[in-house]
């Protein structure tokens, strides 16, 4: 059946970061009959796009992500509902060690060959990056070179998808949360080939005419995505400066060291957010999705939302503390709070895996973020309705076709395969029964 703007579409994570811009882009296009579903009402206390700041930038990996990033730069700039949560304070990817420092010098090949060289400034000397980056003047960044972004910047994340729910609400979307918004299992066709709506935890039946999983970390645990995506949990820490420190810093460009981590200049409440750089967590445990044919090993993310005294292994104190030597000396010895993970899922080869389920006509997957989508908050909605209406652009769609079996998302692209947190400690401080709660889907 072909969608009018009368369909009903059901959008689970629709709180999160990739649904909420579904169901924004499906509201701008006129169709009127859209359920955003979600365990937490928008934005999400779990989203990986529930956080301060995230880094934007241009991604040159490939033609796709580079033309999804020139399309976002310009709806963070100029679209209202985002605009104001863009910080154009810059960005300096900066490196000390002879690989990073060759990365740095691909950088900039492949900025030239896009046309983009004459938009960042390669920084050769330490004395260029301090000109460029005063607050780096006291850090240990000998031998270190860098290239300087002038359009990058960060968005302040959650305020963004805040500001996507108020337009929603607006257009009048409906939106059902809690237990009553968790998707539990879909409903299938007599023959099984065809979804006709979906099932949520608290026993509701929703039938539609499609049904969109936009649930993040959480979709490989709620459907079959036969081993496509490997959900890994990242870290953060703030920090709380003065309001001396807060007039020293404010206006500092992101700094990105791909050995070390990244910082933000403070936010108007003089919070610092640090970060390492590493290839993420796993969570393994045995668990069957809907459907697979029997339990398997599936990497299940711990919801920071439902477990709030959860923080970070030990080892991840460890390399933020080093992060934090690095960039910031000065503040070796702060507190630091809000010590958190957030989940994200990779792919093998860091593209999306937005499409159909091959197994369910009408059933949508949009997932697969590898940890670089937040930037695409404004757009990628667009690009997942062309999919519900058949129109989406053949190159993204190769992109981002189901594809099993094409790699290891459990590697990924990353310099090393994930630890599991099972083999980690000090990031657990309560007692809840986690193998009880691995059935309680999408509020682990
Ligand atoms: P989410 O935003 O996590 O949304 C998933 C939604 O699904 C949530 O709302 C959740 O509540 C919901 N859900 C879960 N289970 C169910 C269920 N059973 N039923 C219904 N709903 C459910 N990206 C950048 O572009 N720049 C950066 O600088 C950057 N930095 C990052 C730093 C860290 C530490 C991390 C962890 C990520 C970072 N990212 C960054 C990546 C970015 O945050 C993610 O790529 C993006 O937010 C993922 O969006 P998503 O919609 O796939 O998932």
């Amino acid at each position: 059946m072909r969608l009018d703007i009368n369909s009903s579409i059901l959008i689970f994570g629709g709180s999160g970061t990739i649904g909420s811009s579904t169901a924004l882009h499906l509201t701008r296009k006129g169709y009127r009959n859209i359920r955003v579903l979600d365990v937490y009402p928008i934005p999400s206390a779990q989203s990986a796009g529930n956080d301060l700041n995230k880094i934007m930038g241009t991604s040159l990996r490939n033609p796709v992500d580079r033309q999804l990033s020139l399309e976002a730069e310009d709806a963070w700039s100029n679209d209202p509902t985002f605009s104001p949560y863009y910080h154009r304070s810059g960005r300096l990817d900066c490196c000390g060690s002879s690989d990073g420092i060759n990365d740095l010098r691909d950088t900039v090949a492949k900025l030239d060959d896009a046309g983009l060289g004459h938009t960042v400034e390669w920084l050769d000397t330490e004395a260029q990056i301090i000109q460029r980056v005063p607050q780096l003047a006291g850090s240990n960044i000998q031998g270190w070179k860098g290239i300087f972004f002038e359009r990058g910047g960060w968005l302040a994340a959650a305020k963004a998808i805040d500001s996507v729910g108020r337009e929603l609400i607006r257009h009048g979307v409906q939106f059902s949360f809690g237990d009553s918004g968790t998707f539990q299992s879909l409903i299938l066709s007599d023959d099984g080939k065809t979804c006709l709506g979906a099932v949520t935890k608290d026993g509701t039946r929703y039938l539609a005419d499609r049904v969109v999983l936009a649930s993040g970390a959480w979709t490989p645990s709620l459907v079959d995505l036969e081993d496509q995506c490997c959900s890994k949990a990242w870290v953060y820490a703030h920090m709380q400066l003065t309001p001396e420190e807060v007039k020293e810093y404010i206006g500092c460009p992101v700094v990105y060291n791909e050995d070390i981590g990244f910082f933000f200049e403070p936010t108007e409440d003089g919070v610092v957010k640090v970060c390492d750089e590493f290839p993420g967590f796993t969570r393994y445990k045995m668990h069957q999705p809907f459907g697979a044919s029997k339990p398997t090993l599936v990497s299940i993310p711990r919801s920071h939302a439902r477990h709030p005294t959860d923080t970070y292994p030990d080892a991840s104190e460890i390399t933020i503390r080093k992060a934090i030597a690095a960039f910031l000396p000065n503040f070796k010895d702060k507190e630091l709070f809000n010590r958190a993970m957030c989940w994200c899922a990779d792919t093998a080869d860091a593209n999306l895996l937005v499409c159909e389920h091959p197994r369910w006509k009408g059933c949508f997957v949009a997932t697969g973020d590898s940890g670089h989508s937040f930037k695409l908050l404004p757009i990628i909605g667009k690009h997942i309705v062309e999919l519900l209406e058949g129109t989406l652009q053949e190159d993204l769609r190769e992109a981002w076709r189901w594809r099993p079996g094409s790699g290891d998302a459990r590697k990924s692209t990353r310099a090393a395969l994930a630890k599991d947190l099972a083999d980690l400690p000090g990031w657990k401080h309560d007692s809840v029964d986690t193998e009880k709660g691995d059935s309680d889907h999408g509020v682990v």
